[in-house]
């Protein structure tokens, strides 16, 4: 590719932080200004014109999904081999793996999840958790502190801790010495390990300088003192070094990060050049203009970013009666603003707190809404993924074969599993199984998951060509740390944390009530900052819809517990207000539903009419069979006949016996989306619980 190509489409401030020659050099800008794409320019750009050797590139980024994006960008841009990408966690357990290789040493055993330890330390004398000791001992590794320097550094940083100082120290202590004791490490071991190596020893610190000449890191604002000491054990005396970040959206510093890194760059890395962006890309004026109202609320820039995109919609805040009605409501907002040109992946439901995804699931698996949640352990706690990584622990071959093997075993199964389930619908243009989805059926999960395991195992492959196969269990420990394998096309249902660096169409912010935004346990005004910058994340991974909202009641264990909305909504709603522009400016399925000036409203209860409820089925019905229809590859009427489709859409059935009754529909088609067909139609019901499983009820109402 001619490297001025990579330059087209960029504006000048954006094409002069991918040309810049200065070294080290930082970009500063704000949320969706183009950070990391000219990031990944940048580096396409200087191996493309001989600056760089993309074989000595390393671009660091803080989660696995960001860091296969990444390499998925870096891949377009026709480079003859491939930059190495990953985590701080990746890529320095790579680099350890080398070592005891190379040393003959038996690696130690990698701790993945403290909980254990830490609970038998806590013992039942004390009310602290597990969770609370594991957040205190990482910040205090996070920060290169010692358990000696523990209750000092509490004091220094004005940490509000739940019990004495002094106690936690004492944990601490036992928890590092237990840790020596058992011979095992945990994460942040890996990173001070790689660090030591590389400062203890020249020969080992010179081959690894020689591997990676050119770094890389996004999310700079991110870093904590001990990443920071890494990457400057990888960087050695030399200058090559080039960050990019938002110190608005510093959220880790709960966990020991510190944007003084990003902010003074200069002071420490005389000599550096800064270049800043002030165009927004991403998001609508009214998305921005939500986001610079919580900036200005949090003493923000003063600058707020130029928008590039046209008008859109405008956010919307809905308040419902119990968490329950919430998570229907959602699931119908999720409905309305799926279709053609508009996947489920191009949405997402963004949450505070992991667990507020539970109910939400729920109502997405009650409306037949494919979705998937970040988080690793579902993933590595899956029976056949945990056999399959017990036996490569047991192995000790080159992982290239074993993994190979695998490959080609999945994919035997694959065209086996995809041939017989497709062999009936004698269709030539169907393509090849490998580009179809895995049924959602015991064996396609488990096939599924395999794959997962081959595509992460050849990113392992990447970094170290000369790995075993008894590295793959801990390595895919590492790099799941921060969020799991996705399904093609599906919503994705992620907490504020997860969901920085991505972006949605639409973005759902759910559970937007005191409590949860901000979390109730930021007290210190620095834990109160970094709520709103939290926010403003949250809010600028939108492009164009921007949906919040929050409930009255929330049950916790079984006890409904009463909510009110967030603070941080009235930034909204002043906002949405200030646009001057009415509701009627809402688009219509908003508009029915918004209740932004509301204290607190339902979604209205009406008797729609029959044939508005028919056009709205066959609405739905016709976007589900686009969307199955582009996937599989075929024409939508291979998926169901319009007969069968606008029967369906008239008669509204409500089981599988009314099913049975509509002409059209054959046994093989009900088999395969009668489930799906039933939800359809239990969605504009109002079914909220789903179709009945056995009882029939006529067709239509
Ligand atoms: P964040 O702060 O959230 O990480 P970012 O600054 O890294 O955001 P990107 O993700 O690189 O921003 O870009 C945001 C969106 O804007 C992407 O969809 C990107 O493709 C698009 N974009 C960036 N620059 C331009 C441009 N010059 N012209 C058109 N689109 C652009
Ligand atoms: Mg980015």
């Amino acid at each position: 590719m001619d490297p001025e190509r990579l330059l087209d489409g960029l504006d000048p401030a954006q094409r002069r932080a991918v040309t810049a020659t200065t070294h080290p050099l930082a970009i500063l800008a704000g949320a969706g200004s183009g950070k990391t794409r000219v990031l990944t320019r940048r580096i396409a750009h200087r191996c493309l014109t001989g600056d760089a050797d993309a074989r000595h590139v390393l671009a660091v980024t803080f989660t696995r999904k960001a860091a296969a994006e990444l390499d998925t960008r870096l891949r377009t841009f026709g480079l003859r081999d491939l930059p190495a990408a990953g985590t701080f966690h990746a890529l320095a357990y790579a680099q350890l793996r080398t070592a005891w290789a190379g040393a003959g040493t038996t690696p130690p055993v990698l701790l993945d999840r403290k909980g254990r330890l830490l609970a038998r330390i806590l013992g039942n004398t004390t009310r602290v958790r597990p969770g609370e000791l594991a957040t205190e001992i990482e910040w205090a590794r996070a920060r290169l502190v010692a358990p000696d320097g523990y209750v000092d550094a509490v004091h220094r940083a004005g940490r509000l801790t739940a019990v004495d100082p002094e106690r936690i120290a004492d944990w601490y202590r036992r928890y590092e010495i237990d840790k020596r004791k058992r011979g095992i490490i945990d994460f942040d071991d890996l990173l001070a390990r790689a660090a030591d190596q590389i400062e203890r020893d020249p020969s080992f610190a010179a081959a690894q300088r020689w591997r990676f000449r050119h770094l890389f890191v996004d999310e700079y604002q991110d870093v904590n003192p001990l990443q920071d000491r890494l990457l400057r054990a990888w960087l050695g005396d030399r200058r090559d070094l080039c960050v990019v970040g938002d110190a608005n959206q510093a959220i880790y510093g709960w966990n020991g990060a510190d944007a003084g890194f990003l902010l003074d760059f200069e002071r420490h890395h005389p000599g550096a050049e800064v270049v800043e962006l002030r165009d927004s890309y991403r998001s609508t004026p009214q998305v921005l203009a939500v986001a610079a109202a919580v900036l200005a609320a949090g003493r923000g820039p003063a600058r707020p970013l130029v928008a590039h995109r046209g008008d859109g919609p405008l956010p919307v805040v809905v308040g419902y009666q119990s968490d329950g009605d919430e998570a229907n409501g959602i699931a119908r907002a999720v409905r309305e603003h799926h279709g053609p040109g508009r996947p489920w992946s191009a949405q997402a439901v963004l949450v505070r707190t992991n667990a507020q995804g539970t109910v939400i699931e729920a109502a997405f698996r009650r409306a037949a809404i494919p979705y998937r949640v970040r988080g690793a352990h579902q993933f590595l706690d899956d029976p056949d993924v945990r056999d399959l990584l017990k036996r490569f622990g047991r192995l000790s071959e080159p992982l290239s074969t074993t993994l190979a093997d695998l490959d080609a075993s999945v994919a035997r199964q694959r065209a086996e599993l995809l041939g017989s389930a497709w062999d009936d619908d004698l269709d030539d243009d169907a393509p090849p199984p490998l580009a179809r989805e895995l049924p959602d059926t015991a064996a396609g999960r488990r096939l599924g998951a395999f794959e997962q395991v081959v595509r992460l195992g050849n990113e392992l492959l990447v970094l170290e060509p000369a790995a075993r196969t008894d590295a793959l269990p801990g390595w895919l420990r590492t790099v799941l740390l921060d969020d799991g394998p996705g399904a093609a096309d599906a919503v994705t249902i992620a907490s504020f944390h997860a969901a920085k660096g991505l972006e949605w169409d639409v973005v759902h912010l759910a559970g937007v009530e005191a409590g949860y935004v901000p979390i109730s346990h930021a007290r210190s005004p620095e834990a109160k900052r970094e709520e709103e910058r939290l926010f403003y994340v949250a809010v600028t991974r939108a492009s164009d819809v921007l949906r919040c909202s929050w409930a009255k009641t929330r049950t916790f264990g079984s006890d409904p517990v009463d909510r009110a909305p967030s603070p941080f909504l009235g930034w909204v709603r002043g906002t949405v207000t200030d646009l001057g522009r009415a509701e009627a400016a809402a688009p219509v399925p908003e508009r029915a539903i918004d209740r932004s000036r509301a204290a607190l409203a339902e979604p209205p209860e009406v008797e729609p009419d029959p044939a508005v409820l028919t056009a709205a089925v066959a609405a739905s019905l016709r976007a589900w069979r686009a969307e199955q229809g582009r996937r599989a590859g075929v024409r939508p009427t291979v998926v169901l006949s319009d007969r069968a489709l606008d029967a369906v859409a008239r008669n509204r059935p409500r089981s599988s016996a009314a099913l049975a009754e509509q002409p059209g529909l054959g046994p093989l088609a009900r088999e395969r989306h009668g489930a799906r067909l039933l939800a359809i139609v239990a969605e504009h019901l109002g079914d909220d619980a789903g179709p009945p499983a056995s009882t029939s009820v006529p067709a239509g109402r």
